[in-house]
Parts: C-alpha cells; structure tokens; sequence
C-alpha cells in the first residue's frame, strides 16, 4: 500500500525556499498553509483563532484534526478549505495559491477539487441519489456524467441505490451519499467536519473505513476534524490544536494514545505538573 511511501516528515523538513526551488514546486502537496493566521476583531478584544499555522500535507494521505472547545478546529478547516480568510499567510490547495483569490474563483475552485462531508450529510431531500452525487458536477457547470456516479457508488457500497431518495436510506448509507459526492470529482482533498458525529458506533466504524479506503485505494487526500478518539485512530497523522497553535501530532496512533494526549492538552496545568 502507497502509505509507506507518503511521509509526512520529508514535507516538515523542506522549507518554503527548497519547496519553491524544485521543478514542480508543490506538486507534492494537497495542501500546505504557511504562517496562517486568523484573528477576529481587533485591539484588546481581539480574539487569535489561528496563530501562525505552518503545513503540508502529501497526498494520499489521511489527517485528522484534533483539539479542545475553542481551539481552532473550525476555523483552521475553513481556512484550509477556502471558506474563510487568513488574517495573514498563505493557503495552497493542489499547488494552486487561494490566498486573494476573488469568491468566485474560490466558489468554482471549491465545486471542481475539493469534497466536503458534514456531520449533517448535507444531501438534497428531494434529489435521488445518483442526483445528489452528480451535484457537484452540474454546479461547477459540467454535464453530470453518470458513468461516474455509478462507479463511485459503487466504490462506497451503494450499487443499485442510485434512484432512491436521502430520506429512503439509513444514516450510514446517507453519509455514503455524501462521501460519493465528494470524491465524484477526484478531488484535490477531502474535507470532513466530524462526519461521524451523527452516527452509532457500528456504523461510524463503516463510514471511517470507507474513507480509509478512499486513501488506501482511490489516493484521495483527507483531512478531519473529529473530536473522537477512536474516528482519528484511523488517520496516518492526528494534529493537536491548543489556542491557535499545532501543539503536537502522533502518526498510526493508537484510540487510547490519541485520547491520553487529548486529556493532556485539556487538563489544568497544575494537573500536568503533577503528573509529570
Ligand atoms: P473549535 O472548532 O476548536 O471549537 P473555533 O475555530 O470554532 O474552535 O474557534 C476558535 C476561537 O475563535 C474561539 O475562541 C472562538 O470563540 C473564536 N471564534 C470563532 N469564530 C468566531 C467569530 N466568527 N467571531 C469571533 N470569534 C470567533
């Protein structure tokens, strides 16, 4: 399998100088963020959500974003995925700079190289399937290829379901929609926002394998933000935020590694001392 090979390390040790200097610069990268930060508000009121975010992520590989309440979960994927704006810094996706670029060229680079799952699924009520699936083509203006959306339902295990309705399947099936839809494109990255946060433990288990799979197998790129340690045991890397800041990171961790660093990063300062 290809994750041997997709090392996080090489990209923490290249500096944006050597990264800029090879033939094709960040061809390697599906994302890479540099000196991002986020302030709301200004003056004494002002509030640090992100407080200089250096990054890179190989593709084909599989990050979950972990961190207490407030930490900069949220904002750190929106700023990720070109759906809010970096006080300062840089944002690459693809190689492709989005820093500054105007809303609708963010909107169409958004429909045509990135996926996203929501907690919620996000499916259209009243589309079929197959209909919900091609979505992301018919917006960025392509003729939905239905080809396609076969192939990809049935890469997440819903052949023949195709011309149901959201409301026709179960919470499981309906967040494999919404994992089809977002690699119908053959996205430059996956973004997920607690994908699991609405689902049991069996069949969260499902849909977290799946997208394993969509690593594994497809190449895709994927980064989730999870408050659950046993959804981010499935990544190649867990980052830790605390305040703004990457903290820490473990790669294929264990759920009861990633959990005792959480409860870490939560616990008082007095706690710790204590404890070390
Ligand atoms: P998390 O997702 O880890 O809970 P967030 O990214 O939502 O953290 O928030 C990080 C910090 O930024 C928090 O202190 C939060 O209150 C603040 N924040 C987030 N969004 C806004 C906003 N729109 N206006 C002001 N402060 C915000």
């Amino acid at each position: 399998m290809g994750l041997r090979k997709r090392r996080y390390d090489n990209g923490a040790e290249k500096t944006p100088q050597n990264v800029r200097s090879g033939p094709s610069p960040d061809a390697d990268w599906a994302v890479e963020l540099r000196s991002v930060q986020r302030r709301y508000g200004r003056g004494t009121s002002a509030v640090h959500a992100l407080r200089g975010i250096d990054l890179t992520l190989p593709r084909g590989t599989y990050t979950a974003v972990m961190g207490p309440s407030g930490s900069g979960k949220s904002t750190f994927l929106q700023c990720a995925a070109g759906l809010d704006h970096p006080t300062s810094g840089t944002v690459r996706l693809g190689g492709t700079e989005i820093t500054g670029m105007s809303e609708n060229k963010l909107t169409a680079l958004r429909r045509e190289r990135l996926g996203f799952v929501f907690q919620a699924f996000n499916l259209l009520p009243s589309l079929t399937v197959e209909q919900n699936v091609v979505l992301p083509m018919r917006l960025a203006g392509h003729r939905p290829d239905r080809h396609r959306a076969a192939e990809v339902l049935a890469q997440v295990g819903l052949d023949g379901l195709a011309r149901r309705r959201p409301g026709q399947l179960s919470g499981g099936q309906q967040q494999r929609v919404a994992i089809a839809r977002a690699l119908v494109t053959r996205p430059d990255v996956v973004f997920a926002d607690e994908p699991t946060g609405a689902l049991d433990t069996r069949t969260a288990t499902e849909v977290l394998a799946l997208l394993r799979q969509a690593v594994d197998d497809l190449g895709a790129t994927v980064v989730m933000v999870t408050h659950d340690p046993t959804a981010a045991a499935w990544a190649d890397r867990v980052l830790f935020l605390a305040d703004g800041s990457i903290v820490d990171h473990l790669d294929r961790a264990p759920a009861e590694q990633i959990a005792a660093r959480m409860t870490a990063l939560t616990a008082p300062a007095t706690t710790v001392r204590a404890a070390a």
